[in-house]
C-alpha cells in the first residue's frame, strides 16, 4: 500500500480524524475506533514503515519514542496502575490490519496473553 493511501498515514498528515491522544513531531498516539479493551490506543511513527522487518528504517530515538509514549499515553489515561498490555501484531497471521507498524496499548480490563 501507498503512503498516500494508507490510513495511518492519512491520520498521521491529519487528512482523517482520530481521536488523538498525545501529539509530537515522530509519532502520534490515538484513540482505536474498534477498542477491544476500554482502554485501546494505537501508536504509530509519523514515519510509514510497514512492519517489524522495517524498523531499521526508523532513527533510533523514534523505536525508543514509540515506547515512551505508549507509558505516557497509558499515564494519561490512567491504566498504569492496573496495568496494560503494548503488542505489537506483525503480519497477516497475527492480525495486522494496517500495515503502518503500530503499537496497541491496551488496558481498563484483564488482559490475558492471546
Ligand atoms: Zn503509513
Amino acid at each position: 500500500m501507498s503512503e498516500a493511501e494508507c490510513i495511518f498515514c492519512k491520520i498521521a498528515r491529519g487528512e482523517m480524524d482520530a481521536e488523538v491522544v498525545h501529539d509530537e513531531d515522530d509519532v502520534l498516539a490515538f484513540k482505536d475506533i474498534n477498542g477491544k479493551a476500554p482502554v485501546h490506543v494505537l501508536v504509530i511513527p509519523r514515519q510509514h514503515v510497514a512492519n517489524l522487518e522495517e524498523i531499521g528504517d526508523l532513527p533510533d530515538a523514534v523505536v525508543k519514542r514509540l515506547f515512551e509514549v505508549s507509558s505516557a499515553a497509558a499515564q494519561k489515561l490512567g491504566v498504569t496502575e492496573g496495568g496494560y498490555a503494548v503488542r505489537v501484531n506483525n503480519g497477516p497471521d497475527a492480525g495486522q490490519e494496517v500495515f503502518h507498524l503500530h503499537l496497541h496499548v491496551m488496558g481498563g480490563k484483564r488482559l490475558g496473553m492471546p
